[in-house]
């Protein structure tokens, strides 16, 4: 560790998706000299779903002018996880400061202290040090054990989201498309929730007809199926359902209650992903922060704090922390750090945790109204 004001602040951010390379570019910007560590070891260019983007704060955050990869809506500005990735990856390997390591594992960090750097452990054995660490890695987060160790789960909220993207090139061609512009759609039957809206297409494509339609399917209804995959382990979620592995009897009833009672063009649009096995399963999790930082170790995005999409803005929280990490970083030397980071818990926590506290709201009313169902 050096204290030289000449050494830029040697900085590894804990995951490469959309919040930790939105810090790392922002950190960059301010003279970090900044490592990314993912683990996934290739770009993602298909899978994914779809989320709503505030651009201009996307802009303010990162720094970044170029439009991202959206299709402009009435009600919001949509796009697809592996396009906005992958644009923002892009971005980030072109700065100098920045290096994105992917396949590189975090399993531990220490978090140091204001003579002490942090340390970060690979799954390989590497341990590598550093003035500062960023957790980004997502609402299952490794990094927040380090933070807060006796508070480092998210739990079950009791949803599972059936989730998929869909070529309308791929649909036939008697099935009317969602105009350009037309809002996002939201439709309740039985116990579930249905919300839907375009996105660009595979390439970034925006024309009616070359889009991608975005579904989410909200079912109360899956924590056996959670269970038996190995998925849940009490109320701690440890995975995800990847496409293609729905148990036949569970596509079958998707199909038949989607035919049977979604709307058009969207039913034709789930027949298709689930016959070609598209359709991926998120359960829903809660993570309420009680800090946000400890050491010289901070956590910002669904590490920080996870939310139901029915709150909306989750990465919106993730890039007001982006902010707020620029904001009280700027300018501080390495051992100034740990005081900085408390100065950006205290800027952030309240505001997480009213938004996980909405969301956990707004879960039980949809749970309640479900039960009834
Ligand atoms: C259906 C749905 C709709 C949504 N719609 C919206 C919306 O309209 N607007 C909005 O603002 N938000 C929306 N969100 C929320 C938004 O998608 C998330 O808040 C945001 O993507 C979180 O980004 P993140 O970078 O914090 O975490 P993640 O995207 O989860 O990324 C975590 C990254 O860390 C990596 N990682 C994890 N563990 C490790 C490890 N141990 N070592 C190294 N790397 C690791 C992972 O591989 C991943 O790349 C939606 C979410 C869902 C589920």
């Amino acid at each position: 560790m050096t204290d030289n004001p000449s050494e830029p602040v040697r900085c590894i951010v804990v995951g490469g998706s959309l919040v930790g390379l939105s810090a790392a570019i922002a950190l960059s910007r301010v003279g970090f000299d900044v490592t990314v560590t993912e683990r996934s070891p290739a770009p993602v260019t298909e899978s994914g779903g779809g989320l709503g983007v505030d651009v201009a704060l996307l802009a303010d955050a990162t720094g970044i002018t170029a439009d991202p990869p959206v299709l402009h809506g009435t009600d919001r500005d949509g796009t697809a996880w592996h396009l906005l990735q992958g644009w923002l990856e892009d971005h980030a390997t072109r700065l100098s400061g920045i290096r994105v390591r992917r396949g590189t594992e975090v399993s531990g960090v220490q978090p140091g202290g204001q003579a002490l750097s942090a340390t970060v452990s690979t799954a390989r054995g590497d341990i590598l040090e550093a003035d500062l660490v960023i957790g980004a890695d997502g609402a299952r987060s490794t990094v927040r054990r380090a933070v807060d160790p006796e508070h480092p789960d998210a739990h079950y909220a009791g949803v599972l989201l059936w989730r998929a993207l869909v070529d309308e090139d791929d649909l036939s061609r008697g099935v009317a498309l969602p105009r350009a512009g037309e809002p996002a759609r939201e439709v309740y039957a039985g116990p579930y929730r249905l919300v839907t809206y375009p996105v660009p297409g595979p390439a970034g494509e925006t024309a009616v007809g070359s889009r991608r339609l975005n579904l989410v399917w909200y079912d109360p209804q899956q924590r056996q199926l959670l269970l038996q995959a190995g998925l849940l382990d009490g109320e701690i979620v440890r995975g995800s359902l990847a496409p293609g592995t729905l148990p036949d009897p569970v596509r079958q009833r998707l199909a038949d209650f989607a035919a049977a009672t979604w709307p058009s063009p969207w039913r034709e649009a789930l027949r298709l992903a689930l016959d070609g096995g598209m359709v991926f399963g998120t359960p829903l999790v809660h993570y309420k922060p009680a800090r946000l930082a400890m050491g010289r170790v901070a956590l910002a995005g669904d590490a920080a704090h996870a939310a139901s999409p029915m709150v909306g803005g989750g990465f919106r929280q993730g890039l007001y922390d982006v902010l707020a990490l620029t904001q009280a970083l700027a300018g501080a030397a390495t051992g100034e750090l740990p005081a900085r980071l408390t100065s950006y818990q205290e800027a952030r926590l309240a505001a997480a945790i009213r938004h996980v506290t909405r969301s956990e709201q707004a879960t039980a009313a949809y749970l309640a109204h479900a039960a009834h169902r």
